[in-house]
């Protein structure tokens, strides 16, 4: 049995957690937040091999995951059916995954408000120090802390997410407050508009009601949207994430404190550029809020006694939908690399080599989705036939040779 310790309590550090626990270890997440992460987050598309990992990392996964789907739609701008394709999926949200994965590890192996400050490898052991000077030994260190990991930065400082050229809007509408008219055309499919050099997607995610926040009844589930829209210049994307007291928020602006008046401009946007049904979403949506797109990819996933995973180690963009599916990959292997070669840097070694080219594949896979939402500030956007976006966006990696991204381009 070996000590490891997870840095990072979202789904990646939670399934490897989860994994390595029910592998004999004794594993402790030390998060930073203070309080449980219930409660945020939006949509996720499931995938066979994640719900796999699921279930291996002891989450209850059945007809409570998600909301099925049967059939994409995209939208032109009257509202009317440009085409549709059959692709059955399940999508949820990211609170559901969070509890399940939560419910799965023991209480006392899930530590809040433990920021790690860094870490140090010494010969046969890794040493972390936590922001308030507590010290911890592990045999092995995981670092799950996400696009800015503390680790990483330690490790490779030069290694840093590159801006994709555009932001996503994103939010959740509860299905209750909208048209019977939306509910019928839009709602419950996996749903597209494609105004020239943006696009905008959506599928319906379970609402927080009933037991654990999570229901998939008619009538109480939500609309989850991520509208991607250009902002090329550094001052164009410094605006959005400037809040109303003038500060800037360099790495993310929390929901809470994006401007009234860019929301309100987003809105009107959507009402001029979008079908009327995405327009009626993003007008009833509480709360929309702002996320920058970036691509990360590390050069290295191993260092001794110390890993990278998940959004620490790669970030693709989320055209793919894989951000939780491939923590969860990078999670299985180590815990399969661990059982082979115990906790040593092998094992390691072994998880980089089984992981790196495979995860960097997705990134690109990414980028070339993102290509025409990312042009160079004042240049026209090209043709897209519509069905390229809806038959390769967030589709099963089973698929991803059959509908490549050069396929149906313009
Ligand atoms: C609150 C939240 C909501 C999200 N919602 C969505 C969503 O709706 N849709 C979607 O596609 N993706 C969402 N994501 C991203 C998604 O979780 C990731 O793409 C996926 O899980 C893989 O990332 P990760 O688990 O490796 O890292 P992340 O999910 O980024 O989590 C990193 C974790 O590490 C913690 N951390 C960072 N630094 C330290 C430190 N120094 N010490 C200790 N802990 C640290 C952070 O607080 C965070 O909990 C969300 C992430 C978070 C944190």
């Amino acid at each position: 049995m070996a000590r490891i310790l997870v840095v990072g309590g979202s789904l990646g550090g939670l399934m490897a957690a989860n994994l390595l626990l029910r592998a004999g270890h004794d594993v402790t997440v030390l998060e930073r937040s203070p309080r449980s992460l219930q409660g945020r987050g939006a949509g996720i598309v499931t995938h066979e091999g994640l719900r796999q990992t699921l279930r291996a990392a002891g989450a209850v996964v059945d007809e409570t995951l998600g909301v099925p789907v049967a059939e994409r739609v995209v939208l032109g701008p009257e509202g009317q059916a440009l085409c549709r394709w059959a692709h059955p999926q399940i999508l949820t949200s990211w609170g559901r995954l969070y509890t399940l994965l939560n419910e799965a590890l023991p209480a006392e192996r899930h530590r809040l408000g433990a920021a790690v400050d860094s870490v140090t490898a010494l010969k046969d052991s890794v040493q972390v120090q936590l922001a308030g000077g507590e010290v911890l030994q592990a045999d092995l260190l995981i670092a799950a802390d996400g696009i800015r990991s503390t680790v990483r930065q330690q490790w490779l400082p030069e290694v840093k997410p590159l801006y994709a050229g555009y932001v996503a809007w994103r939010g959740v509408c509860d299905e209750a407050v909208l048209s019977r008219h939306t509910r019928e055309t839009l709602f419950p499919h996996f749903g597209f508009g494609l105004p020239a050099g943006e696009q905008m997607i959506g599928y319906p995610v379970a609402g927080d009601h009933g037991a654990q926040g999570n229901s998939t009844a008619v009538g109480q589930r939500r609309w989850n949207f991520v509208w991607y829209r250009p902002a090329p210049t550094p001052a164009e994307l410094q605006a959005l994430l400037t809040d109303a007291d003038g500060v800037h928020h360099a790495e993310g602006i929390p929901p809470q404190l994006v401007s009234r008046r860019h929301i309100a401009a987003m809105r009107q946007a959507a009402r001029e550029k979008l079908a009327p049904q995405f327009a009626e979403i993003v007008e009833k949506t509480a709360q929309p809020f702002l996320q920058p797109i970036y691509d990360l990819v590390s050069p290295q996933l191993a260092h001794g006694r110390i890993a990278l995973m998940g959004d620490a180690a790669f970030v693709a963009r989320p055209h793919v939908g894989m951000g939780v599916a491939k923590a969860g990959d990078d999670a299985a292997a180590l815990a399969a690399c661990i059982a082979l070669h115990g906790a040593t840097p092998e094992a390691l070694q072994r998880y980089e080599a089984e992981r790196h080219a495979s995860a960097a594949a997705v990134v690109q896979r990414a980028r070339l989705l993102g290509a025409p939402l990312a042009l160079p500030p004042g240049s026209a956007p090209p043709y897209r036939d519509p069905r390229g976006p809806m038959q390769q966006t967030a589709i099963d990696p089973a698929l991803f040779e059959t509908y490549p991204p050069e396929a149906l381009a313009a």
